[in-house]
């Protein structure tokens, strides 16, 4: 038989092929640093508790609308929640003329969110380039290549010194971008380096896209799971909105990780105007929910209802805020003790930068060879690039771990 398809094989995702890899290896030491998802220090996912809590009573509530369609915008009361907590509006009445330039709608995740965004701009402003930094999550190359945009990197990761390439990042997108290029900025803990820029640098992308007319796409995956404050890890997207009214940007956000509901899929995207009208602001909104119907009708509702049962309840988000420091503080723990084991073990090389970094990852600098050899004699599981998801990390493996780096390196 003959098909009337052309396809060609492409390579499977790097981090699911690693996960399943990781699935089937029986060694009883085997270390999973691949996937970017919370464990304990028992290496068990850990349903938040304040999750937990919204779903009971979502349960003994047994709303017979629970299971309904929503809107195609989304779950309607969901949506001024995600955008008041992206845009740091809760408890704010008084800011409703800054609320007018910002049109909101579900998505199926961040992923969704950066997809939705990219295939509005691809549809209504036709951008001749995306500029993401190199590296980045490798998600954003194929969502950007489907929106048929072509893409450009722009230094990020300082090989040599481990560092964020702030020049670097600066001159290129000065000498090279051009007025209309869309710019991708990772809103906190860039995946996967962990190096995000200081404030101060900030302003200065911020100043550089005003002057340059670029067009700043934020990803934020990692709100709150990052410092463990909401508005410390939305400061960078805060201060362009605020700063910068007279422009446009969009916002791609993200419930999986500082709510642990990855296989949920909840999201938002924002698209920000650079003025408060609420006319331009429905004609967004109704041009990307046309996208989403032909799409997928409407982002799933089961984790919107726990989103909104927390983020409408003051006790929980007391609750939730206290969960989010649990997760960022235990993998902050967990960069301090593999630090602090490769300096008793004086393992060659500097590795500072692991406990420098923020978020989920480390970019932890080692080779391709290195990485593979901590897979084939230490069932050790790394992306190719080094980037070790830290959350695979525990009290128990810790020292394991870092005296396989040790044996690698040397
Ligand atoms: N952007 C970045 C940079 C991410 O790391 C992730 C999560 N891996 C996402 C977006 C989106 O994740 P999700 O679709 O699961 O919300």
């Amino acid at each position: 038989v003959t098909t009337r398809l052309n396809v060609a094989p492409v390579p499977p995702d790097e981090i699911f092929a690693l996960n399943h890899a990781f699935g089937i290896d029986t060694h009883p030491q085997k270390v999973s640093l691949g996937v970017g998802v919370y464990r304990t220090d028992d290496g068990k996912p850990w349903p938040l508790p304040v999750v937990q809590k919204a779903e009971k009573e979502l349960e003994a509530a047994s709303d017979a609308f629970r299971h309904e369609y929503t809107a195609i915008e989304g779950d309607a009361p969901f949506l001024p929640m995600a955008r008041d907590l992206m845009f740091g509006f809760e408890g704010k009445p008084s800011e409703e003329e800054a609320k007018a330039r910002i049109a909101t709608v579900q998505t199926v995740a961040g992923t969704g969110a950066n997809h939705l965004g990219a295939l509005f701009l691809a549809h209504h402003m036709k951008p001749r380039t995306v500029w993401l930094s190199n590296p980045s999550w490798a998600n954003h190359m194929t969502i950007w290549e489907l929106a048929g945009i072509p893409r450009k990197t722009y230094p990020y990761y300082h090989a040599s010194t481990r560092a964020f390439d702030f020049d670097g990042m600066m001159s290129s997108l000065e000498n090279d971008a051009e007025e209309g290029d869309v710019v991708l900025l990772h809103a906190c803990a860039h995946n996967p380096t962990g190096l995000d820029p200081n404030k101060e640098q900030w302003i200065a992308i911020a100043e550089l896209c005003e002057r340059k007319k670029l067009f700043p796409f934020f990803d934020s995956a990692y709100q709150g799971f990052a410092s463990g404050s909401v508005e410390e890890d939305a400061w960078a997207v805060r201060y362009f909105f605020t700063a910068k009214p007279d422009m446009e940007m969009c916002v791609a956000q993200s419930f999986s990780k500082n709510f642990g509901l990855y296989g949920d899929r909840v999201g938002a995207f924002h698209y920000v105007t650079n003025r408060a009208s609420s006319s331009l602001r429905d004609v967004v909104v109704n041009n990307l929910c046309h996208l989403i119907r032909g799409e997928f009708s409407m982002g799933p509702r089961a984790g919107t209802a726990i989103v909104k049962k927390v983020l409408s309840d003051e006790a929980l988000v007391k609750e939730w805020h206290a969960d989010l420091k649990v997760m960022s503080s235990r993998i902050r723990s967990m960069r301090e003790a593999l630090y602090a084991e490769l300096v008793r073990l004086q393992t060659p090389g500097t590795w500072e930068h692991i406990v420098q970094q923020n978020g989920m990852f480390s970019y932890t600098g080692l080779t391709l060879k290195q990485v593979y050899a901590l897979k084939d004699q230490y069932h050790i599981y790394l992306l190719k690039s080094g980037r070790a998801s830290i959350s695979g990390l525990s009290k128990k493996n810790v020292a394991y771990v870092a005296q396989a780096i040790d044996d690698v390196v040397r």
